[in-house]
């Protein structure tokens, strides 16, 4: 049985091409977080992770993956 996986952020159900990015984060919040000491799995879709990117005063873009 396939489980429905949705974006944490709109709440669009993840397609396939989601999937593939499969961008997560888990972690357990740390003290100085308002989320202190709750665990997090939090999975965003495409457009949601290309507008966390940029919205990053800091651009988390390093460079474009080399295709050999
Ligand atoms: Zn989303």
């Amino acid at each position: 049985m396939q489980t429905c996986i949705r974006c944490n952020h709109c709440g669009k159900q993840l397609d396939e091409l989601d999937m593939r990015e499969s961008f997560t984060i888990h972690t357990t919040a740390g003290y100085g977080s308002k989320y202190d000491l709750n665990e997090i799995d939090l999975r965003l879709c495409c457009d949601c992770f290309d507008r966390l990117v940029d919205e990053c005063v800091l651009s988390p873009v390093v460079g474009e993956v080399g295709l050999f």
